[in-house]
């Protein structure tokens, strides 16, 4: 479409008065404009008047192989000429089936059905409703309680919410929500001088024991991010800790939820997080995890490429078997209209190709050796505190004399033609996996201007 900066200025207001945007306070458009895009091209994003922006947060965490990549549009468009819906009550078809058996033959050993939502949250409530009726159907109606970590992000939904732990997206509803209790979250920049990430960890993790020990009676789950815990701002954790889960959840009989929401589907270095929980080295691609096989693997962002809604819980045949019965209320009844959704499904599947026909996670290893590499000035800055990286994320913390750092290095970092999103005062690199050399140097380069400018 033709624009004009007398076009964009109208598509703001109209944006700013008929659209009510997310997580934002609609008030600061004012000050902090919109940014009206019109068009994607692999990393980059363009606005109406042609520039660009390096998308190096994936468009809120979904993005992995760039916007219109060209296998994931020709999928599309031959599902989209297909069938691109059907309700998944009492019917199915090929691409949530083929989905379900490729999830199953990639996930860590043992996790055979899928459960599909629309959304992350969707997921977050799936998996919190299917571990307590799990136990109710056996026998344990009082195994209703919740356990998630400290500073945990799990959606804003009012059960996702319930086991969320950001004040902010919180506070304003307690009233609506049963809180659940949080434990200490594994996350090594609260380690005491000296102390390890890993046994740092491990002390965690016997603070989780006491917890189990005192009240596993009313758990039916704990839930958590494994590895990296986004929202948080990127709190990075030993995979001891998922370890130390998996073994006191068994001990106590209460379910372990690993939601992958945001580090599955290879952000983490391998397809799943869960897979760095082994004594052993991460497998090569394509061959079977030796890490843990928690109770329910929660997948979406990522799973579609980040082209549509979708999520999916996976899920142990233990648990399958506990609603499989003659009497309709033992079966698991949540329904969402768009379950299974087979545009949604066939995106998932062309990304899924992707990972295979390319080997996604070695070349991914090289990227992030790359940019360990350039970035040196970058992390020895002086401002720079608490360099962290795992798979195809980094982040870090900058001393600033700005109280609005998040605002400021988010309108500067647009003037700088990257898309930077700091949560507080950490800014977060999660890019989409097709990024170059050439391209993680623009980043890197003009980061480092960033921080210089802003402390
Ligand atoms: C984004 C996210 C969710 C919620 O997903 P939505 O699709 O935004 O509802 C849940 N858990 C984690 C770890 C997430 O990053």
């Amino acid at each position: 479409m033709p624009s004009s900066p007398q076009a964009n200025v109208d598509l703001l207001a109209r944006s700013r008065s008929a659209v009510w945007h997310p997580c934002s306070q609609m008030k600061h458009y004012g000050q902090f404009p919109l940014v009206p895009i019109s068009r994607g091209q692999g990393v980059w994003l363009y606005d109406h008047d042609g520039k660009r922006y390096l998308d190096t947060v994936s468009s809120w965490w979904v993005n992995l192989f760039g916007h219109c990549n060209p296998r994931i549009n020709a999928a599309l468009r031959d599902q989209l000429e297909t069938l691109e819906h059907v309700m998944l009550a009492g019917f199915t078809h090929e691409p949530v089936v083929q989905l379900s058996e490729r999830l199953r033959d990639l996930a860590p050993v043992g996790l055979g059905h899928c459960f599909y939502g629309s959304d992350g949250a969707s997921a977050i409530e799936i998996a919190l409703k299917m571990s307590a009726h799990y136990w109710r159907n056996i026998g344990e109606p009082d195994k209703t309680q919740f356990i998630s970590l400290k500073n945990s992000y799990h959606g804003e939904t009012l059960g996702a919410l319930s086991v969320t732990d950001v004040a902010l997206f919180r506070d304003a509803y307690s009233a609506l929500i049963r809180q659940q209790a949080t434990v200490p979250s594994p996350d090594w920049r609260n380690a005491a001088a000296g102390e390890s990430a890993e046994n740092y960890a491990l002390r965690c993790a016997v603070a989780l024991e006491q917890h189990l020990q005192q009240h596993h009676a009313r758990l039916a789950a704990f839930i958590v991010e494994p590895l990296v815990q986004g929202a948080a701002g990127m709190a990075m954790y030993h995979p001891v800790y998922l370890q130390r889960a998996r073994q006191l959840c068994d001990e106590y009989g209460v379910h372990l939820i690993a939601d992958e929401i945001a580090v599955g589907m290879g952000r983490t270095g391998t397809m799943f997080a869960c897979e760095h929980a082994s004594p052993q080295q991460p497998r090569p691609q394509g061959e079977r995890g030796c890490g843990i096989t928690p109770d329910f693997l929660l997948l979406s962002k990522g799973i579609t490429g980040g082209y549509l809604p979708l999520s999916v819980v996976m899920t142990t045949d233990d648990i399958y078997q506990a609603f499989y019965a003659d009497e309709t209320a033992r079966g698991f009844l949540h329904s969402h209209s768009y379950t299974g959704n087979p545009l949604a499904c066939r995106a998932a599947l062309a990304t899924l190709d992707i990972f295979a026909q390319d080997d996604v996670l070695a070349a991914n290893r090289n990227k992030a050796a790359y940019l360990n590499g350039i970035a040196l000035p970058l992390r020895e800055h002086r401002a720079v505190r608490n360099w962290r990286n795992t798979g195809m994320i980094w982040a870090f913390e900058v001393d600033s004399p700005h109280r609005d750092f998040a605002q400021r290095c988010f309108a500067l970092a647009l003037q700088n033609e990257l898309l930077l999103r700091p949560i507080g005062n950490t800014i977060y690199f999660m890019p989409p996996y097709i990024i170059s050399e050439e391209e993680i140097e623009l980043l890197v380069n003009r980061t480092l201007q960033i921080v210089e400018q802003l402390s």
